[in-house]
């Protein structure tokens, strides 16, 4: 049984007392959720913040990027150890916007995929095609590349530790969510191409969907059985929506 994981990636928003403040409210309002993991990545300088105010609470804090290197002339970058060290236990890597305006490659997030792991952090590695990908019907094969070239080379434990969001380019921040069906297939699929890497791996690693989830899709999409939870933008930036997500039914 995989435990299911809401995770929300607040982007560039929330100062550090914005952050702390919905942080307070929310970790009354989930106190009780014991069957679902969740995760809030805030931006790099709430970490250290929220890292504190989630301490013995069952909200997990992470980052949002990773650099592989341990340390050195590296001007602006933060290593897998300072993440580790201010809190974190998971780190987003891969994310399109990281891909779309930052130059993230599958080759350079498959060098913070290890390090992550190789510092003990859950990478959460996000794939998904842009618009332009499904009207071509070249989805399936850029998604395979993503998850085959960014996560090749990981020992069988290492493989287990996984965590990807598939994410369609077209449906984050605009509203627009794949319907279930649509997701389950794509889930499905990663699910297929990491058995062919990783074999019983591929039954243990939860795939989130993201893309314009919220309250009101994502109790159809937790019913799709290779859907293990959210990778939440717009929707986890508030305490009240998150907490509903958090709380979804089946
Ligand atoms: C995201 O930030 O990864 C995301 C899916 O955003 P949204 O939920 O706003 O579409």
């Amino acid at each position: 049984m995989r435990k299911p994981l809401m995770a929300g990636n607040w982007k560039m928003n929330k100062t550090i007392p914005e952050a702390v403040a919905m942080v307070k409210d929310l970790k009354e309002r989930i106190a009780d959720v014991k069957d679902v993991d969740v995760l809030i990545c805030p931006t790099f300088t709430a970490i250290s913040a929220l890292a504190m105010e989630t301490k013995g609470t069952n909200i997990n804090i992470g980052a949002q990027d990773i650099f592989w290197e341990a340390k050195g002339a590296f001007t602006g970058e933060i290593a897998p150890n300072m993440l580790v060290d201010a809190g974190c236990k998971y780190v987003i890597i891969g994310h399109s916007e990281r891909r779309q305006y930052f130059g993230e490659t599958n080759e350079t997030v498959n060098k913070k995929v290890k390090a992550a792991l190789a510092n003990g952090l859950i990478p959460v590695v996000c794939v998904g095609e842009t618009l332009q990908e499904r009207e071509a019907n070249t989805y399936f094969k850029v998604i395979e590349s993503q998850v085959r070239e960014g996560l090749k080379d990981l020992s069988k434990e290492e493989a287990q530790k996984i965590v990807i969001a598939y994410e369609p380019v077209w449906a984050i921040g605009t509203g627009k969510t794949a319907t279930p069906d649509q997701a389950q297939e794509i889930h499905a699929f990663i699910r297929k191409v990491y058995s062919e890497m990783y074999c019983c791996a591929a039954d243990e690693i939860r795939i989130l969907y993201g893309g314009s989830v919220k309250p009101e899709n994502v109790s159809e999409l937790m019913k799709k059985e290779d859907i293990d939870g959210g990778l939440v933008g717009g929707a986890s930036l508030k305490a009240d929506s998150f907490e509903a997500l958090v709380k979804f039914s089946k």
